[in-house]
């Protein structure tokens, strides 16, 4: 079997195959190639052949293209989302803001195609100058499995927009949607070798595509500890790196907040996605107060939570990525209890029964009077369990938001703009929302602080991070 993407081949190893599992049913939906060096080496190589004449082209004419790609996607976008569901295991109404999320990236970087420009400097007598702005070359792009459609939109459309070809390596777990998009921007007229899907384990394809000589700029985002591998892997090369890692996001809610408003946005922000999501809701900071009704009503609305097959109407949650994500999620919850960690107010258990048994269904979680060493707030988890801690003011509320590696989103929910002041003055996160959490548009850069990341995805930045500047002095 050959795949064609862009005119590379996806994987060319005829005897050896992945299986893609549908994690609400336990059955093996379809399989892709398990590639190897043998394929990396043909994707850069296709992508290389197709850089020159991609990056000579106006870049006007490569934004037609992307918006001709948004298009295509907008059109199909019910059946991208079932298969998003199915291979990912969201509800299919976030599967379907998840694929339209794909078209908006790629028409916002469209828009900006305009926009790339480089700069004239008169230096008087000494002469002028030309700081030119170019693509790199070959980017390469790894993303995981729990937004494949969304994170492939922040990698390829920048980097093809400012004129770069790419090599893409979705998750094993979840490379369908993915191929299939690949698919629809080469039928939208994406030149062969211009994007190139390489399917299989990232130990394998991944890591080869980041030491590869031929790749110029690598994108990553996942697991903290694989970004920090593919750093050192890079800087043998001096690679540019982009790293979008994970995040333990807390959420504070101030005494004179909105408590509906919260309580719907913590629901929203740590149960979205099963929990796995990276700036979800992962330590929930709330004024003593509010304390006892703030958590009545999120326990009574958590309860209410209908999960199940994202392909059943009406869930709103579905089962975890696979058996490893719940089984440790169970391990940590057990831990927990065993160890006396917290009070677990609701949840803290895999779902079992018609309809769960074949999935990886584990009940949303509410645990109160957290232990300070318990992993809920020591670790990123990524899964349905909130932990719940009741703060006598501010300064012990930002003391706990900052008390982790991690630095990728923090909120705050008042209507005090000087507590929301001191909140983003103080926290250190790539980005503090107020009154909201999680959403990301495409418009404002996202990236993180401290072991979350380095560089910036989305915005006019992300942009400007797939180009490098080149001076022309001319003295006359
Ligand atoms: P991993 O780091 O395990 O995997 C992410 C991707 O990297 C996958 O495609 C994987 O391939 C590949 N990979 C694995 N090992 C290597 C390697 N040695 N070299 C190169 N590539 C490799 O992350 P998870 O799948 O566990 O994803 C969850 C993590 O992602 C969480 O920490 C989460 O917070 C973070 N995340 C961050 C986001 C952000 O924007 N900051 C957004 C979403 C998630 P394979 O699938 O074959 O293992």
């Amino acid at each position: 079997m050959k795949m064609r993407i862009g005119g590379a081949e996806v994987a060319g190893a005829d005897e050896r195959w992945m299986p893609v599992v549908n994690p609400a049913t336990g059955e093996e939906i379809d399989r892709v190639p398990e590639g190897t060096l043998y394929e990396v080496d043909d994707a850069v190589k296709a992508a290389g052949d197709a850089f020159s004449s991609w990056a000579g082209r106006a870049p006007r004419e490569r934004g037609l293209l992307l918006f001709r790609g948004a298009a295509l996607v907008r059109e199909r976008h019910e059946n991208l989302a079932r298969l998003l569901t199915m291979e990912q295991g969201k509800p299919l109404k976030d599967a379907v803001d998840e694929v339209r999320g794909f078209a908006n990236v790629l028409e916002y970087y469209a828009a900006l195609s305009g926009s790339l420009a480089g700069e004239y400097i008169h230096l008087g007598k000494a002469g002028d100058a030309v700081v030119a702005r170019e693509p790199f070359g070959v980017c390469g792009a790894i993303v995981p499995w729990n937004m494949p459609a969304l994170l492939m939109a922040w990698k390829v459309a920048p980097a093809l927009v400012a004129g770069n070809t790419m090599v893409f390596k979705p998750a094993s777990t979840t490379p369908l949607t993915s191929i299939r998009l690949a698919h629809i921007l080469d039928e939208a007229g994406l030149p062969p070798g211009v994007l190139n899907v390489v399917t299989g384990r990232g130990e394998v394809v991944g890591e080869a595509l980041v030491r590869h000589p031929g790749v110029q700029k690598i994108s990553f985002t996942g697991d903290a500890e694989t970004g920090l591998q593919i750093q050192e892997l890079a800087s043998g090369s001096l690679k540019p790196v982009t790293l979008e890692l994970g995040g333990s996001d807390p959420m504070i809610v101030w005494k004179d907040a909105d408590i509906e408003k919260a309580v719907a946005g913590a629901v929203r922000g740590r149960f979205y996605n099963a929990g796995q999501t990276c700036t979800a809701v992962k330590r929930l900071f709330v004024h003593q107060s509010i304390g006892e009704e703030f958590v009545r009503r999120l326990m009574e609305a958590v309860r209410t939570l209908k999960v199940g097959n994202g392909l059943s109407p009406g869930v709103d949650m579905g089962p975890l990525s696979g058996a490893p994500q719940r089984e440790r999620i169970g391990t940590l919850m057990e831990t927990l209890k065993n160890r006396g960690q917290g009070k677990v107010l609701t949840g803290g258990m895999p779902l079992k029964g018609p309809g769960y048994d074949a999935g990886y269904f584990y009940a949303p979680t509410l645990v109160t009077d957290v232990h300070p060493e318990s992993a809920l707030l020591t670790k990123e988890v990524f899964g349905p369990v909130l932990p719940v801690i009741c703060i006598p003011d501010l300064d012990t509320a930002i003391m706990h938001a900052n008390n982790t590696r991690f630095g990728l989103g923090a909120s705050v929910w008042t209507h005090d703009l000087s507590v929301a002041r001191e909140v983003f003055s103080r926290v250190r996160a790539g980005v503090v929302w107020v009154n909201r959490h999680l959403t990301l548009p495409p418009d404002i850069p996202f990236g993180g602080v401290k072991t979350s990341g380095i560089g910036s995805e989305n915005g006019t930045q992300a942009l400007s991070s797939y180009t490098r500047l080149r001076s022309l002095y001319i003295g006359w």
